[in-house]
């Protein structure tokens, strides 16, 4: 992250996406260690099962969200005049970023200068203040401003609002940069893209239809005739390694039959399901295979629009896979090395490491999967 202000910017640097430690980017980094070592805490044995020796590990939360705090009335207004707060910008589903890091403004200094243009933003959102371990001073606090428009990082004549932006800043989706981005910055642009789509999924009433008004920091919607308070929703879905009896992997994708991409299966959880009654009609009716034992192992929030993922590993005693041909069109079982050479030879592409399917799939192998060289 690149902070306006900040003498610590870029001091994130060391925990980049090729580092176990940094937050999505390859969250079993150390999953293989564990499996191989064994226990790693004083007393701690884990059972038989080497499935189930580890699970993911816990990502520490980087911002201090003040759910209190952002109850109090005026709470934005007050901050932003207290000065110093730190602003990320976002529009249509884009963040202006600028080299491998998220571009944070002044706050109150932006909010003057975009005043009266066609790029003041629609909403402003409290997204929280640093954590000791964010990678930037302790308590920086930090809002998102919603533009409705995208304004010309290098517009000409020079405007006032681009001030302060540094000049090779562009607009960008969260894949796009996710792989560039430090923890801190992929914690806030996942905050922020999540509130951002309830947001705009979510201005009306749904008891009376009418417009409803953000209070709260922005984390809460209150309609004006009946005063009844909504609040951000997010839609649970279940992701699962499937084992078969003889240890080997279950991957399937769907699309064209041809298609070299192979992942996770997945599907979201109904109402009144419980995740491990998901998995097992997930799994039954993606590829007509029948679990038999789940286990959960580690979520990933996933606001593209508004998922949360739930990771889990299933065994099952079936060993053909029949695939429903609507959302999965293909499904084939690996053993570890058929897995590893098909990745490597290019025969099949598995998922990237910034997803939690890569980490489940890296979970089950027990290990890092090498991916195919990029010149091969
Ligand atoms: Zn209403």
């Amino acid at each position: 992250m690149s902070l306006a202000e900040s003498p610590e910017s870029g001091t994130g640097q060391n925990t980049g996406p090729n580092n176990p430690e940094s937050a999505v980017a390859s969250p079993a980094g150390n999953a293989g260690d564990a499996a191989v070592t064994g226990p790693t805490a004083a007393g701690f044995r884990p059972p038989a099962n080497r499935l189930h020796d580890t699970v993911l590990p816990v990502r520490p939360a980087l911002v201090d969200r003040g759910t209190a705090a952002r109850m109090t009335p005026g709470m934005l207004d007050d901050l932003l005049r207290s000065g110093g707060v730190q602003a990320m910008l976002l529009s249509r589903r884009q963040a202006l970023v600028s080299g491998d890091g998220l571009v944070f403004v002044d706050a109150a200094g932006l909010a003057a200068r975009l005043r009266g243009t066609a790029y003041a933003p629609e909403q402003v959102i409290y997204l929280g203040a640093a954590l000791p371990a964010a990678g930037v001073p302790a308590g920086t606090q930090f809002v998102l401003f919603i533009l409705p428009e995208q304004f010309e990082v290098h517009a000409e004549p020079f405007e006032q609002h681009v001030e302060g932006i540094p000049a090779g800043a562009q607009w960008a989706g969260f894949r796009e940069v996710a792989a560039e981005l430090d923890p801190t910055d992929t914690a806030l642009f996942i905050e922020a893209s999540a509130i951002a789509n309830w947001h705009a999924s979510h201005t009306h009433c749904p008891r009376c239809g009418a417009a409803t008004a953000p209070e709260a920091g922005g984390w809460v919607r209150r309609c004006p005739a009946d005063n009844s308070e909504h609040y951000p929703r997010t839609d649970p879905a279940i992701i699962v390694t499937v084992v078969g009896p003889d240890g080997r992997l279950l991957l399937g994708g769907g699309g064209p039959l041809d298609s070299r991409n192979y992942s996770t299966l997945a599907g979201f959880v109904e109402p009144g399901e419980s995740l491990e009654q998901a998995v097992i009609r997930e799994i039954g009716e993606e590829v007509g295979v029948r679990v038999t034992a789940s286990q959960y192992l580690g979520s990933q929030s996933w606001p593209f629009p508004a998922s949360l993922m739930l990771g889990f590993t299933a065994t099952t005693a079936d060993t053909e896979a029949r695939p429903d041909g609507v959302e999965v069109t293909r499904a084939r079982w690996f053993s570890r090395a058929e897995l590893q050479d098909a990745v490597l030879s290019g025969e099949i592409v598995i998922s990237s490491r910034l997803s939690i399917a890569r980490a489940l799939i890296e979970h089950w192998y027990g290990g890092v999967i090498q991916d195919r060289p990029e010149s091969a």
